[in-house]
């Protein structure tokens, strides 16, 4: 059964059916046990059959076939043989496949990830093909309003500002891969590294909301608990949600929060502790006067207070009056970190309107600062993902690095671990 459980993870092709009125004709009732698993169907006696039940299913659906209208005796002998093979066949299997040969009824595997940023994303699209699992058996909870977390983009009246991720340094391959048709090169963007820039379209968080299409991502609820319960962890939320058991929970979030939900189950981690972020402040900013044609970013210094300005009008696929964003250095955020938002704001437009070369009359007709207090983590724990006690898992960019591509392996290095835990349960 495992091999053949990684042979259908291979071919990302999976056969469930339902027991009971459903598999009586022999026939694999995937797209209704995908919406009972997430139900009732899980009391319902809800099955998963990997390729050998699929294959008997088959089989079956092959000799049934002929039981329309048997003309003799020996055909119902073998209907009646055929359905007994298959009834011994399908047992045997639920038994491998479920949690133990006196299990009343096999319940699907069920996981919550919490954060549906491009760590938590990654870990879903992955696991979504995984046979043990299915895009049903995954629940993503983020508390932003929109999937995505530092994938971050705001719309307003004035056109849409990246304040998170300016570009994701990918290969090719990768940004094929990952891309979900929204991202394109922006060779204006391409620093020293080795990987080229690509640019979701129209904004950056529109990639995050490509990846979640097909996932049950539930966004603007906070995990505020976590705590054992038997075999399973049980959630805290702040308002109140129909899932709260998991056998499997995966914490994709920055390590100081999740330290503290981690410490509502009395549970602490060294490695987690050790991890230290930078912060950023970055700027929204509609200058009142228009803006010559310039180049469509700029990158700071070691010790300049902007790190990277942006035209976020003159970026490839971009449309909108003209407008920067301006992200501070490491140093001037943390300098300013507790400082109100509106005197950041004003502060930052300032210097960049030197920098630019702009009138000090440059007002905005929109600005806006966005305080991100873990923006980018100083020393990465060196692994990509782990488990903290059994059933939990932790994955972000912590783990190798802060940027897309480290978030993404992260998220499906977790996405590994946990389905070969599910395959050797
Ligand atoms: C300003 C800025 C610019 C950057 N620019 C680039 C760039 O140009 N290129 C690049 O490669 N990288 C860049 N990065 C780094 C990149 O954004 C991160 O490495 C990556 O997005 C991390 O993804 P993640 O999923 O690990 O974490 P996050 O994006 O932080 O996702 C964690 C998610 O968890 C949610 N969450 C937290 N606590 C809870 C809770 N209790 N309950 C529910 N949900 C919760 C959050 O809302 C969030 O959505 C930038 C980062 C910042 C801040």
């Amino acid at each position: 059964m495992r091999r053949a459980a990684a042979n259908a993870f291979d071919s990302g092709w999976r056969c469930v059916r339902l027991r009971g009125r459903g598999n009586r004709d022999g026939r694999c009732h995937q797209q209704r046990c995908s919406q009972h698993r997430r139900g009732k169907g899980q009391q319902a006696g809800v099955r998963s059959h990997g390729v050998t039940r699929q294959r008997v299913c088959r089989q079956v659906q092959i000799a049934m076939v002929g039981m329309a209208a048997p003309s003799r005796q020996t055909d119902f002998d073998r209907i009646a043989a055929a359905k007994k093979e298959r009834a011994t066949a399908c047992d045997a299997d639920d038994q491998r496949q479920s949690h133990g040969p006196s299990s009343p009824t096999f319940r699907m595997p069920r996981l919550a990830i919490i954060g549906a940023g491009i760590t938590g994303l990654s870990t879903a699209r992955s696991l979504a093909a995984h046979p043990a699992f299915g895009a049903a058996s995954l629940c993503l909870f983020d508390k932003g309003r929109r999937p995505g977390g530092r994938l971050a983009s705001r719309e307003t009246e004035f056109g849409s500002f990246d304040h998170g991720v300016q570009r994701a340094l990918l290969g090719e391959p990768a940004a094929q891969i990952h891309g979900a048709g929204t991202l394109r090169a922006w060779p204006a963007a391409d620093s020293l590294s080795e990987s080229p820039s690509w640019i979701a379209e129209p904004t950056m968080n529109r990639l995050a909301q490509a990846w979640s299409q097909g996932l049950d991502c539930r966004c603007s609820v906070t995990v505020t608990g976590l705590a054992r319960d038997g075999h399973q962890w049980r959630l805290g939320f702040d308002r109140e949600q129909d899932d709260a058991l998991f056998d499997q929970v995966l914490l994709t979030i920055p390590t100081p929060q999740a330290l503290a939900l981690l410490g509502t189950a009395g549970i602490e981690n060294a490695a987690l502790s050790a991890v230290r972020y930078q912060p950023n402040w970055t700027v929204m900013w509609t200058p009142s006067i228009p803006l010559p044609p310039t180049a469509d970013h700029w990158a700071g210094t070691a010790n300049d207070p902007i790190a990277w300005l942006a035209r976020e009008d003159l970026k490839p696929g971009r449309v909108g009056p003209p407008r920067l964003t301006i992200q501070a250095s490491a140093a001037w955020s943390i300098e300013h970190l507790e400082r109100p938002a509106d005197e950041v704001a004003a502060r930052l437009i300032s210097i960049a309107a030197e920098v630019l070369g702009l009138p000090a009359d440059a007002r905005p007709i929109y600005a806006s600062a966005h305080r991100w207090r873990y923006a980018f983590v100083e020393q990465p724990i060196g692994v990509a993902a782990f488990e903290l006690a059994p059933g939990l898992y932790y994955a972000s960019d912590a783990c190798l690095g802060s940027n897309v591509a480290q978030a993404l392996s992260a998220g499906e290095a977790a996405a590994a671990l946990i389905g070969a835990n599910i395959d050797n349960a």
